[in-house]
């Protein structure tokens, strides 16, 4: 699946055009740690340094609390920014 289309927002998160009326927007924690949202739609995207990482253990802590977790197709790429690339990973429910 080809990446979403990941934008840079003015407070500098990152977005993509998630379908749903939301504008889901991530940024990295003040340390740097990934920081990520989860859309009331159920897509997921992790922005910062080890995001794909951080949101594999996400995903794989849902899937041992919940009854209910989708299956998901993952990703990760580098979106520019100003200040040079951020890592950004997503993972969107794959629809039953
Ligand atoms: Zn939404
Ligand atoms: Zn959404």
């Amino acid at each position: 699946m080809a990446a979403p289309d990941f934008q840079v927002v003015e407070s500098g998160g990152i977005t993509y055009t998630c379908g749903c009326p939301c504008e889901p927007t991530a940024s990295p924690a003040a340390d740097g740690a990934p920081g990520h949202e989860h859309c009331c739609c159920g897509k997921v995207h992790f922005v910062g340094e080890g995001a794909a990482t951080a949101m594999t253990a996400y995903l794989a802590d849902r899937k041992a609390k919940r009854k209910r977790e989708p299956d998901y197709t993952t990703g990760a790429t580098r979106v520019p920014t100003p200040g040079g690339t951020v890592e950004v990973a997503w993972a969107f429910p794959i629809e039953a």
